[in-house]
């Protein structure tokens, strides 16, 4: 079984292709199961509104899009479930209107991503007098470990964003051991999972997320991994899942992680396809 559990709609004002041709994407590339996961609505506009995310009087037809879209999806063979990538951040007065939001509507999946390069995280690491690289990248983490332990979320997504789009401008995970490890210690203690984004690899630094040191100590303290494109176009679905899969098998994982009904579901670690399979990377 192939899953691929992050990726978009034009709803955000970002993505293109509608969800029915991103899980036909899926089928022509053998992936059974996809979860379209569109940025909530926040009301603050340091989180960026439009162009970033769609409003909250959107998310009736979001949901009704994906049940539609699963529908069809289902007669050639894709389940296609409904998530939602939901912010972390620090201040929890921000948090309180996306709470309601995530308690008024059954997604299957949510993801918790902390988007440093946002003005809404750059403005409270200045607010916070944040500034060298090393303080905002412990911060981050920080924030992340907070967000695993909320409850919020079941996986944390692109662990390692602030590498890129410039917040900071250098990135070695060894100087943050302690304070990753700790990160993912809190996410195996909530037995939630850490999200493997293969978007990592088309820009910034062209690495996944998070970076592959941070996948070795992953895998030696247990972390439970979902797994995600990022898609924000229907060709990227499943974008360089063959050779991130193959770094996670030789780093000694053996299973991924997908959510239906909010509600952990196991399968075994694909192994790469075989040349007659028809699917091209
Ligand atoms: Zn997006
Ligand atoms: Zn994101």
């Amino acid at each position: 079984m192939r899953i691929d559990c992050h990726m978009h709609t034009p709803l955000c004002g970002h993505a293109i292709g509608h969800p029915i041709e991103y899980a036909l994407a899926a089928r022509d590339q053998g992936i059974d199961l996809i979860t379209i996961t569109c940025h909530i609505p926040m009301e603050w506009e340091d989180f960026g509104q439009a162009g970033i995310r769609m409003a909250p009087e959107d998310l009736k037809q979001y949901l009704e899009m994906v049940a539609e879209v699963a529908e069809v999806a289902s007669d050639f063979g894709v389940e296609v479930l409904c998530g939602i990538e939901a912010e972390v951040f620090p201040d929890e007065t921000h948090m309180e209107s996306m709470d309601v939001v995530l308690a008024a509507y059954d997604f299957d999946f949510v993801l918790g991503s902390l988007h440093a390069q946002c003005p809404s995280y750059l403005g409270w690491l200045k607010r916070n007098k944040i500034k060298d690289d090393a303080m905002k990248i412990d911060s981050y983490f920080r924030h992340l470990k907070d967000g695993a332990e909320s409850g919020r979320y079941d996986s944390l997504s692109h662990p390692d964003v602030i590498r890129t789009y410039g917040v900071v401008s250098h990135f070695d995970p060894r100087e943050h051991e302690t304070v990753i490890r700790e990160f993912l210690q809190s996410v195996v203690d909530a037995d939630i999972c850490m999200e493997v984004n293969t978007s990592g690899l088309t820009k910034g630094d062209f690495e996944v997320h998070p970076d592959p040191l941070i996948l070795d100590w992953a895998s030696e303290m247990g972390v439970n991994l979902t797994m995600g494109s990022d898609a924000h176009k229907p060709s990227s679905v499943g974008q360089h899942f063959e050779s991130v899969l193959g770094l996670l098998r030789a780093r000694g994982f053996r299973d991924l992680h997908y959510f239906r009904g909010r509600q952990r579901h196991r399968i075994d670690l694909p192994k790469p396809q075989d040349a007659e399979s028809g699917a091209c990377f």
